[in-house]
């Protein structure tokens, strides 16, 4: 007979104030029982089950389960031992519990409290007498369907019966539950406690077989801008979507690769939370092949849900760590991590693999939220304005307000790094509250000395703008304040406009009824549908800075360009060209009929005191002409 693991034990509870009866259940449920034969066992039910010796017990098997027995012979000894079970984790599958233990409490009492204690564990009521009420009992000890009936003198038969058939429905829920714990609910692919486990099996064989396994940590790029703007339902079937790819991506590396390993496992690739997933890379030949590998794994072009919507470009940043032998699970996937936030630094769509002098750094990314917790009220914000020039007068239309942080000890920290930890956090509402009213009473200043600087431009989070006060707040800061609405501009990101249709048209309307207007930031990147933006009341598009920074060769970005200007025109809207590093993009899109330009050639972004500075040397140019002031600039 093999010895059954442990793990496979049912655990019973006996509770019977009888010392004979308890001996009874002993024997019938003791693993020496599973070997004794058939005739010792036809005995004992002679001498204590009173039986006809009709039935026989079954025979032990080899796969018969095992039981883990404990025995108790009062009511409130029962109770301590449930609540112990509990407590470590090793919880009862049943008990059978007897009616009648005089002197102290009985039976009802103590099924009451145990299933107050444990709602799963099953109880076996036990009676001498034929009198119990089931209906009575039940009604004491809800729900009367997981209480069982099991009348004395019973037979061995019985007792094993049900001790089989209750402790498999309790390992079956218990495996149920584990098995949820071990696979994510949204895409099925196992969770971090599984990989980990896995992780360690593939270190240990790793070293056996000498080879290099690497971890990569998957990020997606800009997903909780994608979610907000899409909602969550559409995040949701994309996150799901995305994770067959990166699944799909890797099957195909591995039939291909003769550089790595045996096909990837189930296990290879897991989600850890939200748009973060992991994957495993075993049986490396060369350190390499991961690169590659993270890769391919850093654009993924998701197919749409519904046919007639676009696919969904998504970027991930990848960090990658390497284990060539021992090494900690936990440690590795932290190191990953850590590689993963470098390659986010430098931008989407990067690999970046760990090194030792990352750690340092990561910490305080790590530290980072905190950080921005008690930030604004301990006034580490700023805001910087950078200028729009108007290309036909040269003259300047608006300045860009743009959030910048200083945290103690850390220095300037970049707005791409803290502004998604802000929008997590929910702290960009107050932030970009404060900014509102910081920009809004900067401009009022700078109109009241007189100096040209047009209208100052806001930026606004998708998760602001999805705020149902987010009208109400602007008219209070623009009443606040005192500036006039036509000074104010909101930039919006493109991703935004294009889900939550009514909720955006509802939330712009208002907006231009209050007299503000609005600008789409990042225009041309995105999955723009040209008939939708025609039914916003927006005023002005934001070219893309990476479509300038094309323009110069003529390709595809000058085409595009183009298009976005002749067909903003139609719709009567302006259009600024953003991230304007050159004359020669200057003038390219000057030459396009582009209306206003931004960006480091004219001005970076600039504290309030030296744009102040910047706004006064232009007015004393204002008597150049227009190129001039704008050669001027350019230096
Ligand atoms: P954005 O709205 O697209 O802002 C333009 C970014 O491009 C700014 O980066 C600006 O400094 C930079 N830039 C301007 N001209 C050039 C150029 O010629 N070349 C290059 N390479 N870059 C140029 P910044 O200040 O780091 O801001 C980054 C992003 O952070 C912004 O992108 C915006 O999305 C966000 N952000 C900044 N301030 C706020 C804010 O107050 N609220 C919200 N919600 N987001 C903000
Ligand atoms: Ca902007
Ligand atoms: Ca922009």
């Amino acid at each position: 007979m093999t010895t059954p693991s442990p793990a496979a034990a049912i655990r019973i509870l006996v509770v019977d104030d009888d010392t004979e009866v308890l001996a009874a259940y002993r024997r019938v449920l003791s693993p020496a029982t599973q070997a004794t034969t058939r005739s010792a066992l036809d005995e004992l039910r002679k001498r204590l089950f009173l039986t006809a010796g009709a039935a026989a017990l079954p025979s032990a098997r080899a796969d018969a389960p095992v039981f883990e027995t404990v025995y108790c012979s009062g009511a409130e000894a029962a109770v301590a031992e449930v609540g112990s079970a509990c407590a470590e984790d090793r919880p009862f599958a049943m008990v059978f519990l007897d009616m009648r233990m005089p002197p102290g409490p009985d039976g009802a009492w103590a099924a009451e409290r145990i299933r107050a204690i444990d709602p799963e564990v099953e109880i076996v009521v036990c009676t001498a007498f034929s009198d119990i009420d089931p209906v009575e009992i039940g009604a004491r000890v809800p729900p009367a369907d997981q209480l069982f009936y099991l009348q004395k003198p019973f037979h061995p038969h019985e007792v094993r019966q049900l001790a089989v058939a209750l402790g498999e429905r309790r390992s079956r829920a218990r495996r149920r539950i584990l098995e949820f714990e071990d696979f994510d609910a949204l895409t099925g692919l196992p969770t971090r406690s599984r990989f980990l486990r896995h992780l360690e099996q593939s270190i240990e064989e790793a070293v056996r077989t000498a080879h290099t396994l690497a971890v990569l940590y998957v990020d997606l790029d800009n997903f909780r801008r994608i979610n907000d703007a899409l909602g969550h339902v559409a995040g949701d079937a994309l996150l799901r979507r995305a994770s067959h790819l990166i699944r799909d991506t890797l099957r195909r590396d591995a039939t291909l690769g003769e550089n790595y390993g045996p096909p990837c496992s189930e296990d290879d690739v897991a989600r850890l939370n939200g748009d973060q997933f992991i994957v495993l890379l075993r049986h490396l030949r060369e350190s390499q092949v991961a690169g590659a590998v993270a890769q391919r794994l850093t654009h993924l072009s998701v197919a749409p849900a519904e046919a007639s919507a676009l696919p969904v470009s998504l970027t991930a940043s990848i960090g990658v760590a390497l284990a060539e032998g021992d090494a900690d699970a936990e440690a590795l996937l932290r190191q990953s991590s850590i590689a993963m936030y470098a390659a986010k630094r430098r931008g989407r769509g990067e690999v970046a693999f760990y090194n030792d002098t990352m750690s340092t750094g990561a910490q305080t990314r790590f530290g980072l939220e905190a950080r921005l917790q008690g930030a604004l009220e301990r006034g580490e914000f700023d805001l910087h304005y950078q200028p729009q020039f108007d290309l036909a007068t040269g003259r300047v239309a608006g300045m860009e307000a743009l959030l910048r942080w200083t945290a103690p000890g850390l220095g300037r920290v970049s707005p791409e790094e803290f502004i998604p930890l802000a929008e997590e956090t929910g702290l960009i509402l107050p932030i970009g509250e404060w900014a509102l009213r910081r920009a809004c009473q900067q401009l009022r200043a700078w109109h009241d000395d007189d100096l040209q600087a047009g209208r100052v431009a806001v930026n606004v989070s998708p998760v602001q703008f999805m705020n149902p006060a987010i009208c109400a707040t602007v008219a209070a800061v623009l009443r606040e304040v005192g500036l006039p609405p036509h000074l104010l501009e909101l930039e919006i990101t493109e991703s935004l406009v294009m889900k939550d249709f009514e909720h955006t048209k509802r939330v712009l309307t208002d907006l231009r009824a209050l007299g503000v207007s609005v600008a789409i930031d990042d225009f041309g990147v995105g999955y723009s549908n040209l008939r939708r933006l025609s039914e916003f009341p927006v005023s002005r598009l934001k070219i893309d800075r990476s479509l300038v920074q094309d323009i110069e060769s003529l390709g595809r970005s000058a085409t595009i360009v183009t298009a976005i200007v002749s067909m903003a025109r139609a719709l009567g809207l302006d259009v600024v060209a953003e991230g304007v590093e050159n004359f020669d993009q200057l003038l390219q899109l000057r030459d396009r009929n582009c209306n206003e330009v931004q960006g480091f050639l004219l001005s970076r972004a600039l504290p309030a005191m030296e744009a102040e500075a910047l706004l006064r040397r232009i007015a004393d140019s204002a008597a150049m002409s227009r190129t001039m002031r704008l050669r001027s600039l350019a230096g």
